[in-house]
């Protein structure tokens, strides 16, 4: 399948996406987890987008289009994606929508992860993730084995650098101008699924009723 998880910062979109991958084979595509392991290898790339991300501000449009149109056509995304944190302006949703229409590719559906905002801060505050493989963990919800060592890979896990209050509320105010109006966009295509939680269970649901 083919979908777009959307949904402010913390709403889950990467659990959600695993999970769903591990249920029909789709690849998850996180543009935010591509821009972080490219800051951690010190590419080109990564010095490029280092202070906008640390500030919790997008990147540019044409560097995530130069991103995404590569990464659209590798092999395993035959099978169907999960793009999650993508798009995530206007411009980036106008571009991608132009991309599939050369590919020859249409989405099933952009799920629409609604929270409410005091949920949101409190998760963001409590999340720590792994810097080597991107695992996320919360403080209190779901702690590692091991207090700091990342359960998958044995690495350090850490608070993000967006994850300070100020970048948070940065973040989430950057959603609410430019991703947010993404909504109207998708309901105006018929593709628009919104799911009150970001439960698993619920939005398996609303997957399976609309594929
Ligand atoms: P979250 O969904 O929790 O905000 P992400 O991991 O999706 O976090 O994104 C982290 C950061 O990566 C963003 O704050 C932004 O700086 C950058 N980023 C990720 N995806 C995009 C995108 N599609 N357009 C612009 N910037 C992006
Ligand atoms: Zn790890």
């Amino acid at each position: 399948m083919k979908v777009i998880l959307l949904g402010p910062p913390g709403a889950g979109k990467g659990t959600i996406a695993k999970a769903l991958m591990q249920h029909d084979g789709s690849v998850q595509i996180s543009t935010g987890d591509i821009l972080r392991a490219a800051i951690t290898a010190g590419t080109t790339l990564g010095k490029q987008v280092e202070a906008a991300m640390a500030a919790g501000n997008l990147v540019t449009d044409e560097l995530i289009m130069d991103i995404m149109e590569q990464r659209l056509q590798e092999e395993d995304c035959q099978q169907g994606y999960l793009l999650d944190g993508f798009p995530r302006t206007i411009p980036q949703a106008e571009a991608l929508k132009a991309l599939l229409a050369k590919l020859g590719e249409k989405l099933d559906c952009v799920l629409e992860l609604d929270i409410p905002r005091d949920v949101i801060i409190d998760r963001l505050t409590t999340r720590r993730t792994c810097n080597n493989c991107g695992e996320i963990y919360n403080v209190k919800s779901k702690p590692p084995r091991v207090e700091d060592v990342c359960d998958v890979c044995g690495s350090e896990i850490m608070q993000r650098d967006d994850e300070t209050e100020e970048a948070i509320e940065n973040r989430l105010q950057i959603y609410n101008q430019q991703t947010a109006p993404l909504v109207d966009f998708y309901r105006n295509d018929g593709l628009l699924v919104s799911v009150p939680s970001s439960d698993i269970e619920p939005v398996m649901q609303a997957i399976r009723q609309r594929i």
